[in-house]
Formats: C-alpha cells, sequence, structure tokens
C-alpha cells in the first residue's frame, strides 16, 4: 500500500472515530430521552459541560487516565472500545465496498453511496450493540431508521441500474425483501414456540432488519454465524459459571456481530465453504 492510500486510511480512520464518539453520546440520551441535537456534551456524573479537549476520540480517555477531569469518577471503557470499533469498522468498509477512494482508482458513483449507505449501517448496529448489552434492549428508532434508509437505498439503486440499462431488475427489490421474510419468520416462529423465553420481540424485529441489509445469500451466513457466536460464547459463560442457564443473555451483540461478519466476508466464507 501507498503512503498516500495509508493516510487516506486513517483519515477514514478518524472520521471513524469522531462518529463512534457521536453515537456514544446518542447511546446515552437515547437512554435518558434527552435530544441529541441540541446541548452541549457534559459528564454523565457531575453534569460539568465538555471542553473540546475532554472530547478527542481516544486521546482524552488515555489523557485523563479514564477519569472525569472534573469530578475524577471513572470514565466507561465503552467510550474509548466503541470510537475503535467504529473507526476500524469504517475503515473495513471503505476496503471492501469501494477500495477505489483509497487506491485512487475510477470511483464509481453508485459505490460511493454504497459506502456511505453501509457506514449508516455500522453506526446504527453499533449502537443497537451496545445498548442491547447494557439494558437489554433492541431500541425501535435505530431499527426503524435503519430499516427506512434500506429501503431508500434498494429503491434509488433500482431506479438508477434503469436509468442506465433501460432495463427493470426487480431482483434488487425482491432479494432483500425476500431475505427479510425469511429471517423474520424464522425468528418469529422461534419467539412463539418459546413464548417469548428464548428471544425477545426486539430480536424479531431485528432480524427483518439483517435480512433487508445483507439480502442472499448472506442472510443465511448471517444467521449461522449469530447462533454459532451465541452458543459458543453463551455456552462458556455457563460453563465458567458467569451465567446461569436460566438468565438472560443479550442476543443482540451475537446478531450485530453475525451480520457485520456477512456484510464484509458473506460471499468469501460461502465460497470457502463450497470449497470453491
Ligand atoms: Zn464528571
Amino acid at each position: 500500500m501507498q503512503i498516500v492510500s495509508i493516510i487516506v486510511v486513517l483519515l477514514i480512520f478518524t472520521i471513524g472515530l469522531v462518529v463512534g464518539s457521536f453515537l456514544n453520546c446518542l447511546i446515552y440520551r437515547v437512554k435518558i430521552r434527552q435530544s441529541f441535537l441540541k446541548g452541549r456534551s457534559y459528564c454523565p456524573e457531575c453534569k460539568h459541560k465538555l471542553s473540546w479537549f475532554d472530547l478527542i476520540p481516544l486521546l482524552s480517555y488515555f489523557e485523563l487516565g479514564a477519569k472525569c477531569r472534573y469530578c475524577h469518577k471513572p470514565i466507561s471503557c465503552q467510550y474509548p472500545l466503541v470510537e475503535l470499533a467504529v473507526g476500524l469498522l469504517f475503515a473495513v468498509a471503505a476496503l471492501v465496498f469501494e477500495p477505489a477512494i483509497i487506491y485512487f482508482g475510477p470511483v464509481s458513483f453508485f459505490n460511493l453511496i454504497s459506502l456511505i449507505y453501509y457506514w449508516f449501517i455500522i453506526s446504527t448496529l453499533v449502537v443497537i450493540f451496545v445498548y442491547d448489552l447494557l439494558w437489554y434492549i433492541i431500541p425501535d428508532t435505530a431499527v426503524f431508521a435503519a430499516m427506512f434508509f434500506s429501503i431508500v437505498f434498494y429503491a434509488s439503486r433500482f431506479f438508477y441500474e434503469l436509468y442506465l440499462t433501460g432495463s427493470a431488475n426487480f431482483e434488487i427489490l425482491t432479494n432483500p425483501f425476500l431475505a427479510a421474510v425469511l429471517a423474520f419468520s424464522i425468528f418469529m416462529t422461534i419467539f412463539l414456540v418459546s413464548a417469548g423465553k428464548w428471544m425477545g420481540f426486539g430480536d424479531v424485529k431485528y432480524a427483518a432488519l439483517m435480512g433487508l441489509v445483507l439480502g442472499f445469500p448472506d442472510i443465511v451466513v448471517g444467521l449461522f454465524l449469530s447462533f454459532f457466536l451465541g452458543a459458543i460464547i453463551g455456552l462458556s459463560l455457563i460453563a465458567s459459571k458467569k451465567k446461569e442457564i436460566s438468565s438472560e443473555i443479550p442476543f443482540g451483540p451475537f446478531l450485530v456481530s453475525g451480520t457485520l461478519a456477512a456484510l464484509f466476508f458473506g460471499k468469501d466464507l460461502i465460497y470457502w465453504y463450497l470449497g470453491i
């Protein structure tokens, strides 16, 4: 990789860090039902307003030694971890969905739009991951916003191709729709059979979003990875006596991890599995 390409990757990583910092604030304010658009950031413990130098992603956390500058209460490691995760995911998404912006190749307009769409989806998924991990709830706002943007994205892709080629490719619309119906039906069945004990209705709604984002065949990979990961981590938590069989383990983080893995490597995993 050339030095300019490395600089572009670092730039995208930095944008991801800033978005991650914003998402941390969003997660907190959605929880306490406060508008995230107005008002300066403040310490959740002492409510002291934060200056710009308290809000530099990653760096502020380490410079402050994981403590608030004003009240010295500890700052959760959620803050740097979310920033770092979004930074890395943004960079990986650029490498996967439009490497031309990194290698200075001819940038395709639609790939660029796709990349922006996937950056939005990644941000929403990170919010869902943290929210479900902390409070065992998948926020409807996040799921419905992502569904709405997915529908707008596929519709514009459909009309863009229609405009370019003059023929209507309905597969662009039916593929993600059928994947959403499949994932929703599987989860709805599990939900009904277990009377809501094995998974919550939030997971059922999320499954529809997962189908919409991944489409076929990636949804199959995403679901498989989610259940596989959930089983392995669930069983090791029970084995290490951190959780009991009857205790609740949020499924959202596994669903999000499965979705992201399938989004980036779905096709590769299928080819590898089929031995092609
Ligand atoms: Zn404080």
